[in-house]
């Protein structure tokens, strides 16, 4: 009864604030804005922020507005997104036009070079302001407390050339040209760090063509995607670290996550950037100091070292009791994410978020496994110790 009255007691102000009126039954007092969160260790003494670097808006193909992508990151549990509309395609433009005909006296002004992927765009240019997106984005951010990292997607023929998304960008209108490469040359010249999106996508192979090539042989790769939306490729996990590049895992999101993610009880995929701070600086620093975990459907990709630290952060272990020959170790996982362990060619082990496993081994032995659901390359999981306190 105490705490039935505590709880009047608490609710009580919400409800007086609303206009009394003795026909409503309210089902739910709260309709506050609710946040997954996702439950990470500092690692390397930083923190890990959870990003999406690929997110389309209806000021391109995508289906949602920049502010409701913000507010749809917040519920996901995300820190930081990049609004990464297509430079050379917006899908909408000619039904916008059509509905503001009244504006132009009636007459429907018809979309122009508002598909300009497989043809080049005419003298005219690019009619439409490509910053609006990020600004309205940025505007919506500030109310979560999110970042919103200013982008675009150049968008060329998938097989032969690809897909690259600049990232901290200056201004979007001045990055678009006929020539590709030159568009990558101008987003660089604003300063722009460029990851190679969905490497694999309508392709047979993940093979760098000759058009990639060339890009990376004039260094404008800084990123890559090893997942992109439902795919994953683990071999461009061995290019990134060979070739120094930061991996990121996008869900490159056209619907809404909900569709995509949320319904199916999972979380979007993310990639965790390890940074000092969530302002665009200390971010930018992380990402081109390589320090990136991907996270998809419940895989966790990465740089070895930084894998095993996370693992090692995540758990706390404590031997629990010892006899003669074996000591009995409680395993438990303070973090969000699934790690399942393999020992020796034995069962794999599920050591799920927040709960706590018991292996018993010989005394003397340590306590070792594989962590079948972390990926450092493309047949590669990190081996662990586990270190138990006694
Ligand atoms: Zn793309
Ligand atoms: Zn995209």
């Amino acid at each position: 009864m105490k705490k039935l009255f505590a709880l009047l007691l608490a609710i009580t102000p919400l409800v007086a604030t609303a206009q009394y009126n003795p026909d409503i039954i309210y089902t739910d007092i709260s309709k506050a804005p609710l946040r997954t969160e996702i439950i990470l260790p500092e690692v390397n003494g930083y923190t890990l922020y959870k990003a999406d670097l690929h997110i389309h808006t209806i000021y391109s193909d995508g289906d949602c507005t920049p502010t409701y992508r913000v507010r749809e990151a917040w519920n996901d549990g995300l820190d930081i997104i990049a609004i990464t509309d297509h430079i050379e395609y917006r899908r909408h433009e000619p039904r916008w036009l059509e509905f503001l005909k009244g504006y132009t006296g009636g007459e429907a002004i018809k979309a122009r070079n508002r598909n300009v992927i497989k043809t080049p765009a005419t003298e005219e240019g690019i009619l439409v302001d490509l910053n609006y997106g990020v600004k309205e984005a940025v505007k919506a951010a500030e109310k979560y407390d999110m970042l919103v990292i200013p982008a675009a997607e150049i968008t060329r023929e998938p097989v032969n050339i690809g897909h690259y998304n600049v990232l901290f960008t200056t201004d979007n209108n001045k990055i678009y040209d006929p020539d590709p490469l030159q568009s990558m040359r101008n987003a660089r010249k604003q300063g722009a760090l460029i990851m190679h999106n969905h490497p694999g996508w309508k392709r047979k192979s993940v093979a760098k063509t000759e058009f990639e090539l060339q890009a990376y042989s004039e260094g404008l790769i800084d990123g890559i995607e090893v997942v992109n939306g439902v795919q994953f490729y683990p071999k461009i996990i061995d290019r990134a670290v060979t070739e120094n590049l930061f991996m990121a895992s996008n869900t490159d999101i056209h619907p809404t996550t909900a569709e995509h993610y949320r319904m199916k009880g999972d979380f979007r995929n993310m990639t965790f950037i390890l940074a000092k701070d969530k302002s665009l600086k200390s971010i930018r620093e992380a990402l081109e100091a390589r320090r990136t975990i991907c996270y998809s459907g419940g895989q966790v990709i990465g740089e070895e070292s930084l894998l095993k630290a996370l693992f090692d952060s995540s758990i706390k272990a404590q031997v629990i009791s010892t006899d003669k020959k074996n000591q009995t170790i409680a395993v438990t996982n303070m973090s969000s994410l699934n790690y399942k362990l393999r020992r020796g060619r034995g069962i794999t082990h599920d050591l799920t978020p927040f709960q706590t496993i018991i292996f018993t081994i010989e005394k003397g032995k340590p306590l070792t496994a594989k962590v079948m659901n972390m990926w450092c390359g493309e047949k590669n999981h990190p081996n662990v110790e586990i270190k138990a306190k006694k």
